[in-house]
């Protein structure tokens, strides 16, 4: 089962999924994002990879935590000297990964992939790998089975990313059929907002990486 958000990462993940497993179904959070257009992206991704989608309802998250990716009053911007992030909702993964796991228990599913990573820009302390070894026994304890989460981008930077997407030979996919932009601009995205800034300087590294 794949923690999807049809954004870059989750993609490159669920291919990651398609390559290492014969069944493989997504999940995604609607918690009322900003941009509707992130469902359908997720959406339209998993109908064309013919996967199996879940779409759990969230919304109850913007009653705890009001910031950038639900509030389109509030403004995008990166946490100055240390600080998180506007976009840091506390305990999202937290929440997100729990019900991905309950959801993983009745559908028989015991592999859980998720597309955090701890080189990213961010800093969100439920996205470290120490949190999901955590989280991955806890969940084991908590229903009783085996689950296994795997972390498949951990510690990879987005050229990084870029190069995995490459390797399945999906970069073009991921590249065109994504969105990670925070003003819901798909593919290369406005170029503005600081997740099309990581998404561009990843992919600009990798592309020269590949022709040198
Ligand atoms: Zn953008």
């Amino acid at each position: 089962m794949v923690v999807f958000s049809g954004g870059q990462d989750s993609t490159t993940c669920l291919f990651w999924a398609l390559e290492h497993f014969t069944e493989v179904v997504a999940v995604t959070f609607d918690y009322n994002q900003r941009h509707a257009i992130e469902i359908d992206c997720a959406k339209a991704i998993t109908a064309d990879l013919q996967i199996e989608h879940h779409i759990l309802d969230m919304t109850l998250l913007n009653q705890l935590a009001p910031n950038a990716l639900t509030r389109s009053n509030i403004d995008v911007k990166n946490g100055e000297d240390g600080a998180l992030p506007s976009t840091f909702v506390p305990g999202r993964n937290l929440v997100f990964l729990s019900f991905a796991g309950i959801l993983a228990y009745q559908i028989g599913a015991r592999h859980i992939i998720t597309g955090v990573c701890e080189t990213d820009f961010s800093g969100y302390p439920d996205c470290r790998d120490q949190f999901i070894k955590s989280l991955n026994v806890t969940l084991n304890l908590s229903m009783e089975r085996p689950f296994v989460i795997h972390t498949p981008l951990m510690w990879l930077n987005k050229a990084e990313t870029w190069a995995m997407a490459d390797d399945f030979g999906k970069l073009d996919y991921v590249r065109n059929k994504t969105l990670t932009c925070y003003n819901g601009v798909i593919a290369d995205g406005c170029g503005e907002c600081p997740a099309c800034e990581l998404r561009m300087q990843g992919l600009t590294q990798y592309l020269q990486v590949k022709m040198s």
